[in-house]
C-alpha cells in the first residue's frame, strides 16, 4: 500500500481518494471483472489538486449513523448508494468522509450549493449576524431583511419588485399559488406533468410525477402535456404543445384561471428545457384567461443556467410571480416570492405572517450569497465550465450508445441513460450502477427523471473545467463497465 500523505497536522493511512490514488485504484478494481483491469489500469482519473487538507474525524462511524437515523428518523428518509457517504465537511466543490476521503461534489446538496460548501464570506455573515441577534420576527424593525429585499428585487425585471420571504421552496411556492388565487377569484392553477413544486397541500397538487404525490386531496390543479424535446409527442416545437394549456382553459376550467406555475428547467423531473417558443404562447394564452403565470426558480435561479439570472429570462417572457429557494441561500433554509406591488396587495386582505421568513441569519446570508455570486462571477463561470462540460458529455454520447441525451445548460445539465435509443427504454438499473461506480471514483452526481434513469449535473458554480475533465473522466470510466 503507498504511504499516506503527510497534511498539516494529520496523518492518516486509512481512505484519502487523492492523497493515495492507489487505494482507490485497487478499490475500483477490486469491484469490477477480471478481465477489465487492464482498460481501468490506465485510465482512471485523478481529481484536480485542491489545496485543503481536512482535520481528523472523531465522530460516530457511518454504521452508527445509519443505525440512529433507522431507530429515530422517518422511514421515508432515503439515501442514494449503496454504501452511504458520512460526509462531514465541505469547502468550496469538495467534501470529505469521515476517513479523510475527497469528494468532488457535482450535486451541490441538489442544486442549492451555489457559492461552493462552506464559503468564508457567507459563513462570516451568518456568525456576524447569529451573535449580534439571531431570531426578532418582521414585527420589529432589523436591516438584514430589508437590505437583502431590496438586493434581491434588484435582480428581477420590469415591476417585480416586493419580497415574501420563507424557509423553503415548498412555502414560496404555497403562497405564490394563494396571492395568484386570492388576486384572481379563481381556483383553477395549471401545472405541467413532470413538474415538481413542493410537498405541502396545493404544491403537491402542482406537482405532477406520481412518486410524489400521496393519495390525499388534491383539488383545482390541471395538468398539463410536458413540452419535452426529448420524449414529448411534438419534439422541440413549443407552441404545438402551448395548444394543450389553451385546450385545458377552453374544456377544463370556466374559461378563467388563477395561474400557470412550471420550472424553466425541470429538476427533479430530469434536467428537462421546456421546448422554445412554449412558455411565451402558454403566457399569453393565461393572461387572456385572467390568470397570473409563475415561475418557479427554486433550481434553475441565481445564475445556474449561465446564460440568465433567472432561467425564465431564456424565454424571452416575463412572469407575475417569481418564487426561489435552494440557491438563494447555499444552504441556509431560506425561500422567497417576489411579485408587483399591486398582487402583493392581496395578502392585507387578513393577516399573513411567517415566524422565520425574513429571519436576520438567514437574510443575512442570503446578502452574503448574491454579493458572492456578482464578485466571483459564478454566472459567467457556471457558463463557461457548464458548456465546457456540457460539450464534453455530449462527446460520450457520441461513444456510449445508452446515452440517449445529453442537455441543460449552465451547471444544470442532464444525462439520460437508455437501454435502446429508438425506443428509449430507461435504463434505471445502469444509471444506479454509474452512479455507485462514480462515488467510488469519487465524484457525487444526482438521480431523477420520472424513470430515474437521468444523471443530474448541478454543481456549486465555482466548479473548474478541471473538474469537470475529472467528472467525465470518472462517468466515461463507469459507463465503460456496463
Ligand atoms: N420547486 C422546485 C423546482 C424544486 O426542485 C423543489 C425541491 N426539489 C421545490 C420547489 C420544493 O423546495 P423545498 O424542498 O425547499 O420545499
Amino acid at each position: 500500500m503507498a504511504p499516506a500523505r503527510k497534511m498539516a497536522g494529520f496523518v492518516s493511512t486509512k481512505f484519502l481518494p487523492r492523497m493515495n490514488p492507489m487505494s482507490r485504484r485497487q478499490r475500483l478494481l477490486s469491484q469490477l471483472p477480471e478481465k477489465q483491469n487492464d482498460a481501468v489500469a490506465t485510465a482512471t482519473p485523478e481529481l484536480p489538486p485542491f489545496d485543503y487538507s481536512p482535520p481528523p474525524y472523531s465522530g460516530p462511524s457511518a454504521d452508527e449513523i445509519l443505525a440512529k437515523r433507522k431507530q429515530y428518523l422517518s422511514p421515508s428518509i432515503f439515501h442514494l448508494y449503496k454504501t452511504p457517504v458520512n460526509i462531514v465537511e465541505g469547502k468550496r466543490q469538495y467534501l470529505y468522509d469521515d476517513k479523510g476521503g475527497e469528494i468532488l461534489d457535482a450535486f451541490g446538496g441538489i442544486a442549492t450549493v451555489c457559492c461552493g460548501h462552506c464559503h468564508p464570506d457567507v459563513v462570516e455573515a451568518i456568525v456576524n449576524q447569529t451573535k449580534r441577534l439571531q431570531h426578532s420576527t418582521v414585527l420589529y424593525l432589523n436591516h438584514a431583511v430589508a437590505d437583502f429585499a431590496e438586493a434581491l428585487a434588484s435582480k428581477l425585471p420590469g415591476d417585480l419588485k416586493v419580497v415574501f420571504f420563507t424557509n423553503s421552496g415548498t412555502e414560496a411556492n404555497e403562497l405564490a399559488i394563494l396571492m395568484a388565487r386570492l388576486y384572481t377569484g379563481c381556483h383553477d392553477v395549471i401545472s405541467l406533468r413532470n413538474s415538481y413544486h413542493g410537498n405541502a397541500a396545493g404544491t403537491m397538487g402542482a406537482t405532477a410525477q406520481s412518486i410524489w404525490k400521496f393519495n390525499v386531496v388534491q383539488t383545482g390543479v390541471h395538468h398539463a402535456v410536458n413540452p419535452d424535446p426529448y420524449r414529448g409527442i411534438f419534439g422541440s416545437d413549443g407552441e404545438k404543445y402551448a395548444r394543450d394549456v389553451q385546450d385545458i382553459i377552453n374544456f377544463g376550467t370556466s374559461g378563467n384561471v388563477a395561474a400557470f406555475i412550471s420550472e424553466a428547467i425541470q429538476g427533479v423531473g430530469g434536467i428537462i428545457e421546456l421546448a422554445p417558443g412554449y412558455l411565451p404562447a402558454v403566457y399569453s394564452s393565461i393572461k387572456n384567461a385572467g390568470g397570473l403565470c409563475i415561475a418557479d426558480e427554486v433550481q434553475a435561479g441565481f445564475g445556474r443556467t449561465g446564460s440568465h439570472f433567472w432561467g425564465f429570462e431564456a424565454h424571452g417572457v416575463v412572469p407575475d410571480i417569481v418564487t426561489m429557494a435552494k440557491g438563494i441561500g447555499n444552504g441556509i433554509p431560506l425561500g422567497a416570492v417576489v411579485t408587483t406591488p399591486e398582487i402583493a396587495q392581496v395578502l392585507v386582505r387578513r393577516n399573513y405572517f411567517n415566524t422565520f421568513g425574513g429571519n436576520p441569519v438567514c437574510t443575512a446570508a442570503g446578502l452574503a450569497v448574491l454579493r458572492v455570486i456578482e464578485k466571483e462571477k459564478l454566472q459567467e463561470n457556471a457558463f463557461v465550465v457548464g458548456s465546457y462540460l456540457k460539450e464534453r458529455l455530449s462527446a460520450l454520447k457520441d461513444k456510449y450508445e445508452s446515452i440517449g441525451d445529453v442537455r441543460g445548460r449552465g451547471m444544470i445539465l442532464g444525462v439520460e441513460l437508455v437501454n435502446d435509443r429508438e425506443l428509449k427504454t430507461p435504463a434505471k438499473t445502469e444509471t444506479l450502477q454509474v452512479l455507485d461506480q462514480m462515488k467510488e471514483l469519487g465524484v457525487l452526481i444526482g438521480k431523477g427523471g420520472y424513470y430515474g434513469n437521468v444523471f443530474r449535473i448541478t454543481p456549486p458554480l465555482c466548479f473548474t473545467r478541471e473538474d469537470a475533465d475529472f467528472l467525465v473522466d470518472a462517468m466515461d470510466l463507469a459507463l465503460s463497465r456496463l
